[in-house]
């Protein structure tokens, strides 16, 4: 098997160790013998939705927001929806998750137009930024007794309508919007959440569903052989303790 990695404004959009997130789910399934490809996709590049497995795009500042909202506008809004219909595994962070939605109103009242992929809007909050250690417990299907860590830092507050399921309840932190408890987005096989970090690396179960999901489009069921995560548990359960000692 083969995992076809598209990565989407890798030098644009990586804040806060995101860019380890592409990092972890290569290493995870070459660990395992499936070999990995990376693709960058900058600005003005093309997006041949049948072309990858799984898309990531990390979080960015309204500068960078703005730059590729313009780049959804005119390259990659429609195969990015071509994508995601056809079940191609999406994971974006922060910045990246609120273009994922219907549209991100900036700071400065700016309203970005997203892709629609969640059915969901961002509009900057009356209060301070949220900022800091999250805990989230999951609501994805199969992770139900995981939680999830991470670091946030948003201005914008996420609303989910219609069937976009949250990624869990917020435990610790401020999450979509600091008031319904929801944290993150899942639609199909695409997932949005604020959590920086590198988030996947300490999440392991949540790297391994992303790596199953993307090659079981194309291969059928897969099932991914167990990897020795007591680091990677390790790591989760200090950012646990971290975010209860900080929030
Ligand atoms: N600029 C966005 C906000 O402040 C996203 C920031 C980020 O990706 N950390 O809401």
């Amino acid at each position: 098997m083969e995992l076809r990695i598209g990565h989407l404004y890798a030098d644009l959009m990586s804040i806060y160790g995101d860019r380890g997130n592409v990092l972890c789910l290569a290493q995870r399934a070459r660990w395992r013998g499936i070999a990995c490809t990376v693709t960058p996709l900058g600005l003005g590049d093309a997006l041949l939705p049948e072309a990858h497995d799984l898309l990531f795009m990390g979080g960015g500042q309204d500068r960078e927001q703005r730059l590729v909202a313009e780049d959804f506008q005119t390259a990659k809004g429609q195969p990015l929806r071509e994508a995601a219909e056809a079940g191609v595994a999406i994971l974006a962070i922060c910045g990246g998750y609120q273009l994922m939605g219907h549209y991100y109103r900036d700071a400065d009242g700016t309203e970005l137009p997203g892709v629609g992929l969640f059915d969901a809007y961002t509009i900057p909050g009356q209060g301070p930024r949220l900022i800091g250690n999250v805990v989230v417990q999951s609501s994805v299907p199969g992770l139900e007794d995981r939680t999830l860590v991470g670091f946030e830092n948003h201005g914008g507050r996420t609303h989910l309508q219609g069937d976009t399921r949250p990624l869990g309840r917020v435990v610790v932190g401020g999450g979509n919007n600091g008031q319904d408890g929801f944290e993150g987005a899942v639609c199909r096989n695409a997932f949005g959440t604020y959590l920086h970090g590198s988030c996947l690396p300490k999440n392991p179960w949540l790297a391994d569903l992303l790596i199953r999901r993307a090659l079981e489009r194309r291969y059928g069921p897969v099932d991914l052989a167990p990897l020795d995560d007591t680091l990677e548990e390790e790591a989760h359960r200090a950012a646990v303790n971290r975010a209860r000692e900080t929030r």
